[in-house]
């Protein structure tokens, strides 16, 4: 399978379609906003002008966008995706949103004997530029089978987790963590902060301890940079967050310290940081202890 359609060329997106370029694939490219196609067709892409026009000859359809409601319209809308399959194709949604919208997408597919997979990804902007992401899958083994090679120049590991939604239900189960650990980094900073240790000797010892991890390391140092540059944009964590509360309210789960940080990223968003890295949720707990980490001075 070599020709594929790869809609949504945001920050995830155009790592994974020039990982596929460079695999050998055919690629037709279609973004909302064209100008980011350019680099792609500078690699030997083909533009399409709508998202019905970019799926008409591919084999596989492969798509990440921003949220649910442009999943919805790029999908379903008018000259979407759905306009123009035709039998035997097969669709993965890379995006990060609720399983009900995967299993919504399945059998809206189905009915026109399109299959589809859940294939949302862990991993940044690096990992999606260098083949490095982690991979979860949902939907028909056998189907998962038939386009593994085409997700292996793109990832690290590849998991399949069941039928239907489960890929987009583990997305959002990592991320719950995800956003509870830049919590917890940027209370444990402004703590340090405030009781006067050096905020780069906290990060060596968080880095060395049995409780590491990459999210201290990789926030941790661009926090004391406070460079809030988006590899993965604050506006798309809080999607997330609401993801998972809708998730977990669905399924009678308690995720109280989710809930919490929640409320630390509507924060964040509504002082404008939206569009800035995830990180910048730090910058909401900032604001309430008066402090910001780098320069131990008040705000
Ligand atoms: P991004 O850079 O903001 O890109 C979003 C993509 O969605 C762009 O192609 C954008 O097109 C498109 N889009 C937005 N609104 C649209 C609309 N109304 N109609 C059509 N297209 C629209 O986001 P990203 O970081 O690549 O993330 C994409 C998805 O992957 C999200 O679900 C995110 O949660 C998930 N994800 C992100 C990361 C990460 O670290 N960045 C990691 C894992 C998963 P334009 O270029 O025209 O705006």
């Amino acid at each position: 399978m070599k020709r594929i359609a790869y809609l949504g060329l945001g920050i995830m997106g155009s790592g994974m379609a020039t990982n596929l370029l460079k695999a050998g694939c055919q690629v037709t490219v279609w973004n909302r906003s064209p100008e980011s196609c350019k680099p792609l067709v500078e690699k030997g892409a083909t533009q399409a002008q709508t998202p019905a026009q970019a799926v008409e000859n591919a084999e596989v359809i492969m798509y990440c966008l921003a949220n649910d409601n442009v999943v919805e319209e790029v999908v379903f809308g008018q000259d979407g995706i759905l306009a123009n399959v035709r039998s035997g194709q097969i669709a993965i949604d890379m995006s990060t949103v609720h399983p009900d919208t995967s299993r919504r997408e399945a059998a809206a597919y189905a009915e026109k004997h399109v299959e589809f997979l859940d294939a949302p990804v862990f991993g940044s902007k690096n990992e999606s530029a260098t083949g490095g992401l982690w991979i979860v899958v949902g939907g028909k083994r056998d189907v998962f089978e038939q386009v593994k090679p085409i997700l292996e120049p793109l990832s690290e590991t590849i998991h399949y987790l069941g039928d239907s939604g489960k890929g987009a239900s583990m997305k959002l189960i990592g991320n719950s963590i995800v956003a509870t650990q830049i919590e917890a980094l940027g209370e444990a900073m402004i703590l340090a902060t405030k009781a006067g240790l050096n905020p780069k000797d906290v990060l060596d010892v968080l880095h060395v301890v049995d409780f590491r991890s990459p999210i201290f390391d990789g926030m941790g140092k661009t926090l004391l940079e406070r460079d809030f540059t988006p590899s993965f944009a604050l506006k798309h964590m809080l999607k997330d967050a609401n993801l998972i509360a809708r998730l977990a309210q669905d399924l009678n789960s308690p995720t109280p310290a989710a809930a919490l940080v929640r409320e630390t990223i509507k924060t964040a968003v509504n002082q404008g940081w939206g569009e800035e890295n995830a990180s910048a949720l730090i910058k909401a707990l900032e604001l309430e202890a008066g402090v910001t980490v780098e320069s131990h001075s008040k705000l």
